[in-house]
């Protein structure tokens, strides 16, 4: 039973938001626990035993890390605060003003912002009406100006799995320069990812949706690229050596971890990646196709329900409206019935406006959705429906 393993999961709370943040199980609240109650000690700054072994632990996951996405080595792999300061980092290092970068329609505003902000100059590669990306306009989108390619891996808003295997030696036959970034935010929770296959540049995401704690999330680069990038943010840990006529840089990825890290938080990462090992990637992987389908199902079932987006590869994630009804007032039933689901924009305006649609609610599912979680929404879409047909 995968459920009982997560101790704030109950039986009446249907909890159908897990693309926003997973619940945790037992064994990560514990790892997290144990560092504080039996062996606290910061890392990489005390000559003692206690510090030493906190370190090998706290280094025992980076490589941990870096072999569940299948990195060349753990000097690929940057502690950050998540996938937001990630592509923050990488925009920050990267970009000049002016500077080409390219984005699609599907990303969140993590994959946005940050490039705005650096002064980049941005181009969108559009999406059909199923939510599918036009591969087919890349010629048109990229150029020897392109710098960076930034794409998500699965859409947070309606579930688009992106075809990357297909995306990517496309853009390098045409556009060389380009550094390729996947935002794998809601795609390393759920499938397999091996950076090497895939072949991208830079890659993210955060432990708070695959079961670990918040205040974590990696970085990977490979390591020619990070090699050559200069450092972010300044302070302890990412120098060589220090005086006041200049300072030299230590190598990634220390050199991007300025300060005393997120300590316990990378323990608990490094049990959370524990445990989606041993619970086993293609068991997640298969009982989520089967509840997303099931739910796609069910819900379209429910009369007025309009599923927004329709990719031929989705994700844990289904995005629907309910009739005219707005989006956030369907919610406020749902919670009174013990449903947790999203009604807003899910921090993806861009594609809320090519669906033309203010809001939306949605669904999402992890190693733990039972299908009574389907069949309690669904009820309760019902009597949302007849409460606001006047
Ligand atoms: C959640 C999410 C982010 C941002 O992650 P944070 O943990 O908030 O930094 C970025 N991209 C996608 C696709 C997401 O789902």
């Amino acid at each position: 039973m995968i459920r009982s393993q997560f101790p704030a999961l109950s039986q009446t709370l249907a909890f159908l938001d897990s693309a926003a943040t997973t619940q945790k199980p037992l064994c990560v609240i514990e790892a997290m626990n144990e560092f504080y109650k039996t062996h606290y000690s910061s890392v990489k700054r005390g000559a003692y035993s206690l510090s030493a072994k906190t370190t090998q632990k706290f280094e025992d996951a980076r490589a941990k890390i870096a072999k569940f996405i299948d990195a060349q080595n753990e000097n690929t792999i940057v502690f950050t605060r998540g996938t937001t300061e990630s592509i923050n980092l990488v925009a920050h290092t990267n970009i000049a003003h002016g500077d080409e970068v390219l984005l699609s329609v599907l990303e969140h505003h993590a994959n946005i912002v940050p490039w705005q902000i650096a002064g980049a100059k941005i181009k969108v590669i559009p999406c059909d009406d199923n939510g599918d990306l036009q591969i087919s306009e890349l010629p048109n989108l990229l150029s020897a100006k392109t710098k960076i390619v930034a794409l998500t891996h699965t859409a947070n808003s309606i579930g688009t799995i992106n075809p990357l295997q297909e995306i990517i030696p496309a853009i390098r036959k045409l556009a060389p320069q380009a550094k390729i970034l996947i935002d794998a935010a809601q795609g390393a929770p759920h499938s397999k990812i091996s950076v090497k296959e895939l072949d991208c540049d830079f890659l993210a995401f955060s432990a708070h949706k695959i079961y670990g704690p918040t205040g974590v999330g990696i970085l990977y680069g490979k390591n020619e690229i990070l090699e050559t990038m200069p450092p972010w943010q300044g302070g302890g840990e990412m120098i060589d050596k220090v005086s006041f006529e200049g300072t030299s840089f230590a190598l990634p990825p220390a050199r991007f971890e300025a300060g005393t890290p997120p300590i316990a938080e990378v323990l608990g990462f490094s049990a959370a990646i524990d445990w989606v090992n041993e619970t086993g990637m293609s068991n997640i992987l298969a009982h989520e196709r089967q509840i997303t389908a099931y739910a796609l199902d069910e819900l379209q079932k429910v009369e007025g329900l309009q599923v927004v987006g329709k990719p031929r590869d989705r994700g844990s994630i289904i995005s629907f409206s309910l009739g005219k009804i707005h989006p956030h007032d369907v919610a406020l039933i749902l919670d009174e019935d013990s449903i947790a689901v999203r009604a807003g924009h899910h921090c993806a305006q861009p594609t809320m406006e090519r669906f033309k649609v203010p809001a939306t609610l949605r669904a999402s599912f992890a190693a733990y959705t039972e299908p009574w979680e389907i069949d309690k929404l669904c009820k309760s879409l019902v009597r949302a429906s007849d409460i606001f047909v006047y």
